[in-house]
């Protein structure tokens, strides 16, 4: 048999990678230029031909090799790719990536630790303890709290809900969710996934969770409950203080968003805070976009509230500049995360964890799994957080002038002031289906990615800026697109 490939880690792993790494770069660059855009054009039968006739068979008996299997499948994957490093690509909070941060991962990926038993990953384990205390730390404040290493918002809200669960648990309690209109799709799917009962919904008429409307909802659980008590077997004597807290009733975790996917606004943090204090109710914030304003010091005061909060979900894959997954859900009370503690002896046997080998298989449902935290550690060391500020606050600023770019336009109509990087707009005499076929008209010539939204009953075009690189120019020349394909 012949000599086994190469491998990526060890001594000579590096040196193995570096001429891959050149073929690799190189079909990058020069699927880039393929492209051309932010989007391949034709759409998706095209692009999807195109790709068939570049990979050929993809399991062929004998292989092409490496440096024809890179060059092939990274150049078509790239020369195919919505590149969010193009200005002009902005639909979705799909970031790009910063370099270091990419450079960080790849030796990640190199090294492979795996960050389900400390054997498997000695000081990137180390590290991410390090890390999920410098992140708690600066949500909850000083000394406070912990975090835990997710794949993004979808898996930090499942976690907050079932650690939600396990707290009332304790107490007897059964969990109900009560979360705004405007709350992210995977918040109800969480509720399911762990059996809760339908979640209830609190209107959210400006695009934020009203704070009336909330305590009105608050109020009639808690009235719910007063009445489950008297009726139920134990009866008012056991109520032991606020009706919320107290008997069969159930514990209400409220979930407010920082960062709206649709509109990018947050909900009055503040507010919502007293009144889960007042009722006895949970907090869990949802701050999978705006978590990132934290880095700023202009912005970081829109978060105020934030750090009561009984759990927060942030993704760094967003206003963090991670290449994908970066999430991270932090918790005010370490004890909260106890609900995983979990044991599988050949991972973290009880006489392992007493001589003193960390386990950490309670850091996750998952088992094997990436050490996310160095590609966010080296970031974080890298910029600081005036250089992380300061990009936050370059793409505030770029959604500010878009959006006063289109409230100045005489053919466009702005939804509101962008709270962090979303601006919503729409041409001002298109209806709905006409705007969804702008949409993708665009997406079709590959010329801009734009999303969508359904906002006060009507369907807006949606830019959602992160990309620290774009300019005034790029702006106009979105705008000017758009306008362009307005015309019937
Ligand atoms: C992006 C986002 C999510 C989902 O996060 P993923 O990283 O895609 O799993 C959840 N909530 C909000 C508010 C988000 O912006």
């Amino acid at each position: 048999m012949s000599t086994p490939p190469p491998l990526a880690g060890g001594k000579n792993g590096p040196d193995a990678l570096r001429p891959l790494l050149e073929t690799a770069l190189g079909a990058l660059t020069e699927g880039a230029g393929t492209r051309g855009g932010p989007l391949p054009s034709g759409g998706p039968a095209t692009v999807a031909i195109r790709v068939r006739e570049a990979a050929g068979d993809l399991l062929p008996t004998h292989g092409t090799g490496a440096e024809n299997a890179l060059r092939t499948l990274v150049g078509a994957v790239a020369a195919g790719a919505a590149d969010p490093a193009d200005p002009l690509c902005a639909a979705h909070l799909h970031c790009p990536p910063l370099a270091i941060a990419a450079a960080a991962d790849l030796a990640a990926s190199a090294l492979n630790p795996s960050m389900d038993s400390w054997d498997q990953a000695p000081a990137a384990s180390a590290l991410e303890a390090l890390l999920t205390a410098t992140l708690a730390a600066e949500v909850h404040g000083p000394g406070t709290g912990d975090a835990l290493i997710t794949t993004g918002g979808t898996e930090s809200n499942q976690l907050a809900l079932l650690l939600a669960r396990e707290h009332a648990a304790t107490r007897g309690h059964p969990l109900r969710l009560l979360t705004g209109a405007n709350a992210h799709h995977s918040l109800r799917r969480a509720a399911w996934l762990l059996g809760l009962p339908e979640p209830v919904t609190v209107p959210a008429p400006a695009g934020v969770l009203d704070p009336a409307a909330l305590d009105e909802a608050l109020s009639e659980l808690t009235e719910l409950t007063e009445l489950t008590e008297l009726s139920g077997p134990s009866g008012p004597s056991e109520r032991t203080g606020r009706a919320g807290r107290s008997g069969p009733a159930a514990t209400v975790l409220v979930a407010a968003t920082a960062g709206t996917t649709d509109a990018g606004l947050i909900d009055p943090l503040t507010d919502i805070a007293d009144l889960c204090a007042i009722h006895g109710a949970r907090l869990h914030v949802d701050a999978a976009y705006g978590a990132g304003l934290l880095f700023s010091d202009t912005h970081r005061p829109k978060l105020h509230g934030l750090e009561r909060a009984d759990s927060v979900a942030l993704d760094l894959h967003k206003l963090g500049w991670q290449p994908a997954a970066a999430g991270i859900l932090t918790v005010r009370d370490p004890a909260d995360t106890r609900a995983l503690d979990h044991r599988a002896d050949y991972l973290n046997a009880d006489d392992d964890t007493e001589a003193g080998l960390p386990d950490l298989l309670g850091r996750s449902l998952r088992t094997t799994r990436r050490p996310d935290a160095l590609k966010i550690a080296v970031t974080l060391k890298a910029l600081g957080r005036t250089g992380l500020g300061a990009l936050v606050d370059q793409v505030c600023d770029r959604a500010r002038e878009l959006a006063d770019l289109v409230a100045a336009h005489p053919r466009f109509d702005l939804y509101d002031k962008p709270a962090i990087s979303t601006v919503l707009f729409r041409p001002t005499d298109a209806d709905d289906e006409y705007i969804a076929h702008v949409r993708r008209t665009l997406l079709d010539n590959g010329t801009a990615v734009l999303g969508r939204a359904q906002l006060d009953g009507r369907r807006w075009l949606k830019a959602t800026l992160l990309n620290p690189h774009i300019r005034t120019e790029h702006l106009t020349a979105l705008l000017t697109l758009v306008e362009g394909t307005s015309h019937r």
